[in-house]
Order: C-alpha cells, then sequence, then structure tokens
C-alpha cells in the first residue's frame, strides 16, 4: 500500500487522583455562580477557558496531563481547589432536607449556561435562574425539559449584515448532563405512544446545586431516523413535531419523574408548553386510585400553576383539530372521554378549529399567573372567553413578576463592594430592602470608578469579539480599525439587546438619523450605542431589521457609534448589562410580558431606560431611570412609533445627556451617581429571583399544596364530596327558576347618596338548598376608555324559605355619586371551592 492508513487512536484524559475534585465541582453547574470556582477552572489554562467558552468540562479535556502535573504541585491551587470543593458539599449539605412542598417545574427550555444550549431568550434564561434560585432558597423542587441535539442556532453576520444560523450539534460528553441511572443501574427510558409506534426518550440529569433538571432525548437509535428528530431543535421543525415534542415533554415529563420515583405537591407548568402535564396525571389517578374523570381533575387542578408569559393570542400554542386528533385521538378513550369532550380541554368555543395548549394549561391549573402585574391583567383579557359571564378583572388570575438571579447577573466587582458594604450575610438576605439603601453610604466616586471600571473591560471584550468575527467575514481592515479606534471607553454607552421580534422596535432609534447623527457625534458629549440580538430563523422581518441596522453602522456618521455585536448569548449579555451605562428598551405596549434583561442592568447600577410596560411599570420610580408613558397616545402604531422616537430623543438630549456630562471638577457627574444609587437602592431589590420565588411560595405553592393535602386525605374525602356537589349543583342548575324580582324605585330609578334601598329576589332551588346558591349585585361603571369597570359586588342574605322557594333580599347604600349599571346573579356557593372559576356556572337574572 502507498497511502497512509489511519486508524482511530483514543487518548481519554485523565485527572490526577489529587485534582479529581475538579471534574465533580465542573459536573456540578453551581461553580456556573460561584466567582470562586470560575476563578479556579480559569486559573487552570485561561486561554483554553476562553477557547472553551468558560465550559469547564471541556476544558478538563483539553488540558495537557503536564499542566496537571505542574497544578498538583501547586498548593496555592490545591488549596483553592479543596475550599471551593468543601463549600460545594457544605452547600449541598445544608440542602439535604428541605421543608416545604415538593414542585415538579416544567419547562421547554432552560438557560443556565452557553455551553447547554437548551435555550433561545427571555423564557428560557428565565427558568435557568429560576433552578438556581431554587437551589439557593432551599426549595423542594425537580425540573424537566428536553435535551436538543442542536439547541438553538449561534448567529454570525455576513458582510452584507444577514443573519447566518449555524447548528452545532451538542456532544452530550461535553456538556454538564449525566444519563439518568435507576436503582439497578440501567438508563431510565420512557415511551409516548405516537400512531402505530413509541417515541421513546432516555432521561439525562443535570445537577444544578441542590436541584436536579431530568432533560428527555429521543435522539438514539431506539427510534426511527424521523423521531430522532424531536429533540433536535428548540422550536425548531413544523407544527407537528412541535406537537410531538409537547407530547414528549408533558406525558413524558409526567413518565419520567414517576419512574424516577419523584411525588410532588405542586405541579408547575412554565407556559403552556408543558400542559399535557394534566391529562397525564388525571389518567393516572384514574387507573391506579378507580376515581373518576371528574376527581381526578380535581386533584390535578388543585395541584397546578400555569404560567403564562404571553401577551398576544396568538403567541399562544394550538394544533388543528385533525393533526391534534391523529396524535391525541386513542388519549380521549384512557380518561374516559368522548373525543368532543375531550377536545374541549383545549378550546374555548365548540366551533373553534384548534386545540390551544393555554387553554388546556388554565383548564387544568387552580393557579394562573402572569409574569408582571401588567401582564396579569392582559392575561385576564387573553384568557376571558373560558369564563363567560365573568368580568375580566374578576378572573382569578394572579401574577409574580420575575426577578433576575443575583449571583449569576451581578459584576464580580459589584459582588465584592456589596459585601464590603452591605455586609457578609447580604446574599443569602437579599430580600431586606435596609440592606440594599446601604449603597447610599457609598461614596461617589467609588460608584463611578466602578461603573468605568466595567465599561472599559466591556469595551475590551466587545473589541475582541468584534474584529475577530468582522476578521472572519473578511470585512474591508480600514473599516474594522475604524471602528475600534472610535470606541470610545469615556462616552455615555446605551445597550440595546435582545430577541429581534418586531415588536421590541429596534427601528425606533433610527426614525430620525440626522437627530440621532447629532447625538452621538456631539465632540463634547459623545454617545455610543450598543447592540446585540438574534431574530427567529423564520421571522424575516426581524432579519431585515438586523441587516438594516448593521448598515446603518457603516455609514460614514455612524461608524463606532452604532455597533452591532453578534451572537448575544448569556455570557454577552452578562458583559453588556453590566458594562452599559443605560439599557433601552423599546417595545410595543403592553407586549413585553415582563422582559428582564433590564433587571439584570438595574443590580449593576445600569440605568434603565424603557417604555412603562413588563416589569418596569413596577420598577420605575422617579429619579431612578427614565420612562416613556404606559398609555398608547395612538391607534395607528406608524403615528405610536413617531411619537415614542420623538420622546426618546428629547429625553436623550435634555435629561441623559446632560445628566451624564455634568460632570464635577473631580470627574464625575453627582447627578449621575444619584441615579444610579436610586436604581440599585430602590429598584433592583424587587427584581430579584430570590424575591420571585418567595411569591410563587405566598401566592401559589404553599395555599395551593395545603388544600391538595387536604382534597387527597382519607381516601380522597374532600375530593369526593366536592365533586358530588358539584355534580349535585350542574344537575339542577338549570332548574332553578326565578319566581320573582323586586327592586324599590330608588333603584331602578335614582338613588340618593347615603340612603338604604331594598331588593329582594325570590328563587325556586328545586334540589337544592340555599347553601348551596348565592345570590350578587354587581355594580359597574364606564370607565374612561368605555369598558366596564366593576366597582362592587353586593351579597343577598338568603332570608326564609318555603319549601324549596327561597327569599333573598339586600339593602343597597351607595355613597359616591356617579352613573353606575347594576346586575343581578346568582353562582354555586362552596368553601372548599378555591375561587369562583374552579367551577365557573353563573346566570345573569
Ligand atoms: C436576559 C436575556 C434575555 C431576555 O431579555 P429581555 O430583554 O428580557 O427580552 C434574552 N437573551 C439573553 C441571552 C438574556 O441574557
Amino acid at each position: 500500500m502507498e497511502v497512509p492508513m489511519w486508524k482511530k487512536l483514543f487518548v481519554e484524559s485523565n485527572i490526577p487522583e489529587k485534582l479529581a475534585p475538579l471534574k465533580e465541582v465542573s459536573r456540578n453547574l453551581w461553580w456556573a455562580w460561584n466567582t470562586d470556582a470560575r476563578e479556579l477552572f480559569e486559573q487552570i489554562d485561561p486561554e483554553i477557558w476562553e477557547e472553551t467558552a468558560h465550559n469547564p468540562i471541556d476544558l478538563l479535556d483539553k488540558v495537557s496531563y503536564q499542566r496537571f502535573l505542574e497544578l498538583e504541585g501547586d498548593d496555592v491551587f490545591v488549596n483553592k481547589m479543596n475550599a471551593v470543593y468543601t463549600h460545594l458539599h457544605k452547600y449541598l449539605g445544608d440542602r439535604k432536607d428541605l421543608n416545604g412542598p415538593h414542585i415538579a417545574y416544567f419547562s421547554m427550555e432552560y438557560g443556565l449556561h452557553d455551553s447547554l444550549k437548551i435555550f433561545s431568550g427571555g423564557l428560557g434564561i428565565l427558568a435557568g435562574d429560576y433552578l438556581k434560585e431554587a437551589s439557593d432558597s432551599k426549595v423542594n423542587l425537580v425540573a424537566v425539559g428536553l435535551l436538543y441535539r442542536y439547541g438553538y442556532f449561534k448567529q454570525t453576520i455576513s458582510v452584507h449584515g444577514d443573519q447566518m444560523a449555524n447548528y452545532d450539534a451538542q456532544q452530550f460528553n461535553k456538556v454538564p448532563v449525566q444519563p439518568a441511572l435507576d436503582q439497578n443501574g440501567n438508563w431510565v427510558e420512557v415511551a409516548v405512544e405516537l400512531p402505530g409506534r413509541m417515541l421513546k426518550a432516555r432521561l439525562w440529569e443535570v445537577k444544578i446545586g441542590s436541584i436536579s433538571l431530568y432533560l428527555l432525548d429521543a435522539d438514539y437509535d431506539a427510534n426511527r431516523e424521523d423521531d430522532r428528530f424531536v429533540t433536535h431543535h428548540l422550536y425548531g421543525g413544523d407544527n407537528e413535531n412541535r406537537l410531538k415534542q409537547e407530547m414528549l415533554l408533558g406525558l413524558g415529563g409526567i413518565r419520567a419523574l414517576r419512574k424516577l420515583g419523584y411525588d410532588s405537591e405542586i405541579y408547575h407548568c412554565n407556559e403552556g408548553h408543558a400542559a399535557m402535564i394534566g391529562l397525564e396525571r388525571v389518567k393516572d389517578f384514574m387507573a391506579e386510585h378507580k376515581l373518576t374523570f371528574a376527581q381526578a381533575k380535581e386533584l390535578v387542578r388543585a395541584s397546578t400553576l400555569f404560567t403564562t408569559h404571553t401577551p398576544v393570542p396568538a403567541g399562544h400554542d394550538a394544533f388543528y383539530k385533525d393533526l391534534f386528533q391523529g396524535y391525541m385521538g386513542s388519549f380521549a378513550a384512557k380518561i374516559g372521554l368522548s373525543w368532543d369532550d375531550f377536545i374541549m380541554l383545549g378550546k374555548a368555543k365548540p366551533e373553534e378549529d384548534h386545540f390551544n395548549m393555554s387553554f388546556l394549561a388554565a383548564n387544568m391549573s387552580q393557579g394562573i399567573n402572569g409574569v408582571s402585574w401588567l401582564h396579569g391583567e392582559v392575561s385576564k383579557d387573553i384568557l376571558k372567553d373560558l369564563y363567560e359571564g365573568f368580568l375580566p378583572e374578576e378572573l382569578n388570575i394572579g401574577y409574580v413578576t420575575n426577578g433576575v438571579h443575583y449571583p449569576t447577573w451581578a459584576a464580580k466587582e459589584w459582588k465584592e463592594l456589596h459585601l464590603k458594604y452591605f455586609g457578609d450575610s447580604f446574599v443569602e438576605n437579599q430580600l431586606d430592602s435596609d440592606l440594599w439603601d446601604k449603597i447610599y453610604k457609598v461614596p461617589d466616586e467609588e460608584v463611578w470608578k466602578m461603573k468605568k471600571q466595567l465599561k472599559a473591560k466591556m469595551i475590551d471584550y466587545i473589541k475582541v469579539r468584534f474584529a475577530d468575527s468582522w476578521i472572519k467575514r473578511h470585512e474591508n481592515p480600514k473599516l474594522i480599525s475604524e471602528v475600534l479606534n472610535r470606541l470610545d471607553p469615556n462616552a455615555l454607552t446605551i445597550g440595546f439587546a435582545r430577541r429581534f421580534a418586531t415588536y421590541k422596535r429596534a427601528h425606533l432609534l433610527f426614525r430620525n438619523l440626522d437627530r440621532l447623527s447629532r447625538i452621538v457625534n456631539d465632540p463634547e458629549r459623545p454617545v455610543q450605542f450598543i447592540f446585540a440580538g438574534k431574530a427567529h430563523p423564520a421571522d424575516k422581518a426581524g432579519q431585515d431589521l438586523i441587516k438594516y441596522i448593521v448598515e446603518i453602522s457603516k455609514r460614514p456618521e455612524f461608524i463606532g457609534k452604532i455597533i452591532f455585536v453578534q451572537n448575544y448569548d448569556i455570557n454577552l449579555a452578562k458583559v453588556l448589562l453590566q458594562g452599559v451605562d443605560i439599557w433601552l428598551n423599546t417595545p410595543t405596549r403592553p407586549l413585553e410580558a415582563s422582559g428582564t434583561s433590564g433587571e439584570k442592568g438595574v443590580m449593576n447600577g445600569t440605568i434603565h431606560f424603557s417604555v412603562l410596560d413588563g416589569w418596569w411599570v413596577e420598577g420605575y420610580k422617579e429619579g431612578s431611570g427614565w420612562a416613556l408613558p404606559m398609555e398608547r397616545t395612538y391607534d395607528v402604531q406608524d403615528l405610536q412609533d413617531e411619537l415614542d422616537a420623538d420622546t426618546i430623543y428629547n429625553i436623550f438630549d435634555h435629561e441623559i445627556i446632560p445628566t451624564y456630562y455634568e460632570q464635577n471638577e473631580k470627574g464625575y457627574s453627582e447627578e449621575w451617581i444619584k441615579v444610579v444609587k436610586n436604581t440599585i437602592g430602590q429598584v433592583a431589590p424587587n427584581f430579584t429571583t430570590t424575591r420571585m420565588i418567595r411569591d410563587y411560595q405566598d401566592r401559589f405553592y404553599d395555599p395551593q399544596a395545603s388544600r391538595y393535602l387536604h382534597l387527597l386525605a382519607n381516601d380522597f374525602k374532600m375530593t369526593r364530596e366536592l365533586v358530588a356537589w358539584k355534580d349535585k349543583v350542574a344537575t339542577a342548575w338549570n332548574q332553578i327558576e326565578v319566581v320573582d324580582i323586586q327592586l324599590s324605585d330608588g333603584i331602578t330609578n335614582a338613588l340618593k347618596i347615603g340612603e338604604s334601598y331594598p331588593a329582594k329576589v325570590v328563587l325556586d332551588l328545586k334540589t337544592l338548598s340555599p347553601d348551596d346558591i348565592g345570590l350578587e349585585m354587581v355594580i359597574t361603571s364606564v370607565g374612561t376608555n368605555g369598558q366596564m369597570e366593576l366597582v362592587e359586588t353586593l351579597q343577598f342574605e338568603a332570608e326564609k324559605a318555603e319549601g324549596s322557594v327561597t327569599c333573598y333580599g339586600l339593602e343597597i347604600t351607595l355613597m359616591d355619586p356617579g352613573s353606575y349599571n347594576y346586575g343581578l346573579r346568582m353562582y354555586p356557593k362552596n368553601e372548599d371551592l378555591p375561587h369562583r372559576q374552579d367551577f365557573k356556572y353563573l346566570r345573569w337574572l
């Protein structure tokens, strides 16, 4: 043979025994929010650390044996390693026996670290932060998701500004996942029925401090080729693939937890994707405890919480009925329902032709919440079709405003400053706003220096990342050096980075290019803007926007003043949010359900400037940031955009820029530092995941778990009774007769303030008793926007009964003058109901 013959030779990495703790630490993502652990890995080899994008597993594979031998002999390193290792074990030890209900958390994506590509944007980062917080806050929680082979894409931008999406296959031995094994050491597998076959998935475990996240992976040889695709891409493939993914996450997710031996009290459905958890649990309750569908549903609802994240109806996942039936057709029989009844679980009205996952989630959940106060209100409107007869504001849809994980997002430098001034126990006591208040004790110069230092660090980082990507795409070298030279660590720097969905209105700033040019090019008071973000591969409009910004950034007047940095990921987000002076957000109201990136900024003293939408409605206080009004002025979007753009330019010109550049003889602006301090002292404390998880516990987990345990107790006694009662009421409901209504003249004509007027209603309750049926008068007024607004609900008393004929009475006294509407309605009454919409019967008389 004259040609070379190559055979494969594998050299496995080998870590000396003494350094074995490194391996264990690298396999618990706790390292990702622990500064000492991060520094430890970086110290092993700073170059490889960067090259592997801060992936310690990959790093340990790549480091030479020679280097390990050196480290083994380096006492300082070994001591530091042992300290980190001990810290991790102490941390885990403190979380062995936890109190409180056990939570099972389901999400389609998790943004934990860039090395584990199972997230695309805000929803995922939020879920990732939440798991880290659950660990820190000692919450008893297990999480379920999917392990994607390709995950979400890496973004590169061509010379022409086109977004190119690169999907790299993840090698699962290089990311922090490990096979989940059962007691016998076998790899745990689950299966979900697809037409004519089973879709199998094997389970991987991710360790996040004390929390386990289990990920289902269908990409192995137990499945047909096309089924292996199911877990290839996050939000990839067609609607049919999405349905398979959601079946796997929901049905498969519950099967996985059962195989692993979990029995949770609360099932938290983060967005509607996982809503089928409710169906699977109903099926299990029925099969194992011989319960009826209604009884099982009672239990499942009591123990399920649905968090919705989407403020537009079209954003909610829905599957065309025929497609849905093709996959879920056989499930109906398993829970004793006809197909028509089954599909109604995902519809508000029978004539709808799609099965809506948010409707399913809402129907199977006692608790429902939006992710900010405003989004809670918006969600009432989106889900109102499910609750006919109720006014939107009566709906039992609450909110928990999203937060961010402090140890992940605060810069190391800030963490040190916080420890110095806020005290050693600050991180554990983040909820104590008095501690944050101590920011006012920090000398102004120290705060200014900190912001400058982090900005300089960011500019350096961008220069490297920017030059690197521009060289790769063969950009003109002269242009590159011009951009790099113009980037100014002393200029007021504005950051804008997020998904390029059109509602985020990244274009707003560019409505008047002359004005923008004047703003950035003032030689005395220079300003620069840094942009980053990905557009969904199917979102042409979002990609066009990126292209437009890239084009503008190459115009002579904007070179080095408007920069687009490619591939927005967690690491870039950290650098930007810690480094810029202002974080800008300009969504179309009210489409930003919460938004979290600005919250990452405020804990780093980065001032927020945003439309009052999402979290900023609650966060903004005068003197601690800047805001555009919450109300829309125009219905026509283009006019609204014009107005908002103008307001933004004006706020820059008249407020932000003068405040920043009004620098004293020591070289800093006292007014600016005031705003920075207010940002940290007044805003940041309310938007941590510590506050968020506490809200979930107080508003949902704890009360729901306690009711659920009552429903379970004594062989489901309360469940059986409640369902029997609901049956009884449902059967008798339509037979209830209104015998008489007597309203005093005052009510039908005009009431005098402060005087009392009687109302009487006589009902024939037939087989029901006055204890079962309540009667109320609902008083509304017409608000400024022309919508009906609830003023008051007055309860009638059941006064006397003759047989089944019952007289209800009420004395009305109104104290505020005005014009009102009133209506009478009856409703089923039982103190075991958690809220009115739990049993949504309502009749207006
Ligand atoms: C925080 C974060 C988001 C979410 O940003 P919003 O402005 O809240 O939409 C998206 N992507 C990354 C990488 C983030 O860190």
